[in-house]
């Protein structure tokens, strides 16, 4: 099996919006981060994000029972980009049964001894299962890029060798879909503020984040870099207009469904005998009433 579609004649669709094709040398100043597409309105979203959120919990409840594919979702963006967000409006209407939400944070000495690859296929998705990554290793190369955690000639040679990793789960049925929620840098100060207005969300404010902010470019380049040498056929990445998050929301809820769909999953046959445990049934409720 193959999410390449290669060797099973299965073969996976990635809708093509948003989609970057691949040898697309993306530029993000010329992304409208307000777009909101088709859609004129929050209003108009909400009903068709209803929609679209259960169809993603039947879609995810069928990968779980077909135990076929997986499906490992990327999810990057600037300080205040909606990673959070998104996971708790569009991944919390899936069965927490069969997602895990894995966060990578600054690597720890035993991540640091291994390659930087180690710590995310550790945590890459089983059959039937989705992992989401909140920042993933492509942080490899954007903050180790911009910090100069490691010389360039290292960095460098990351984008092939994340290619060639990814190609390889998608060989063995794993969907790699990335998305880059794109903010840009005044809704990002806007969102800094929403921080320090309610105090709900102090907990995330960091003095960390203007640091970054002030790197804001050297950041966005990294990001064009990994998104135009590491958009593949077979693990694409999505640039997402995010500065309406009700847009993001349906944007990607919208992206998940088309693909998933287009697996064509089924419910597996019984194991058992049904006729055989009917009558098993019937006989209990015989007695017990
Ligand atoms: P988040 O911003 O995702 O909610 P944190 O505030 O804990 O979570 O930030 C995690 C930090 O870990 C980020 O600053 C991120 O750049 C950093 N980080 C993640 N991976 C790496 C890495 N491979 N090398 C260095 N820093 C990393």
């Amino acid at each position: 099996m193959s999410a390449k579609g290669k060797d099973s004649g299965l073969s996976v669709k990635y809708p093509d919006t948003f989609r970057v094709k691949p040898g697309t040398e993306v530029k993000l100043r010329q992304i409208d981060a307000d777009s909101t597409g088709d859609c004129e309105d929050r209003a108009c979203a909400e009903q068709e994000l209803a929609e679209l959120t259960r169809r993603l919990a039947e879609l995810q409840l069928l990968m779980f029972a077909e135990c076929k594919w997986s499906l490992l979702m990327v999810l990057q963006a600037m300080d205040g980009g909606g990673k959070d967000g998104t996971v708790s409006h569009v991944i919390s209407s899936m069965n927490p049964q069969g997602v895990t939400v894995q966060q990578f944070k600054v690597p720890s000495a035993e991540e640091m001894a291994h390659d930087y690859l180690w710590r995310a296929h550790k945590v890459t998705p089983a059959r039937g299962r989705v992992v989401v990554f909140n920042r993933s290793h492509y942080e490899d190369v954007l903050v180790v890029r911009v910090h100069g955690l490691v010389p360039k000639e290292v960095w460098s040679e990351r984008y092939d060798q994340i290619n060639d990793w990814e190609e390889h789960l998608a060989e063995n049925g794993t969907l790699v879909m990335k998305f880059y929620l794109h903010i840009d840098k005044n809704e990002q100060l806007a969102r800094f503020k929403d921080r320090l207005d309610d105090p709900t969300k102090h907990w995330k404010v960091s003095a960390g984040d203007y640091a970054e902010r002030a790197l804001w470019d050297q950041y966005q380049e990294a990001y064009e870099d990994a998104i135009s040498k590491c958009s593949t056929e077979c693990a694409p990445w999505f640039v997402i207009p995010a500065n309406r998050k009700w847009f993001r929301n349906l944007a990607i809820s919208r992206i998940l469904v088309e693909t998933l769909a287009s697996l064509n999953m089924q419910f597996p046959a019984p194991s058992v005998d049904i006729q055989e445990i009917r009558r098993l049934y019937e006989a209990a409720a015989k007695e017990s009433s």
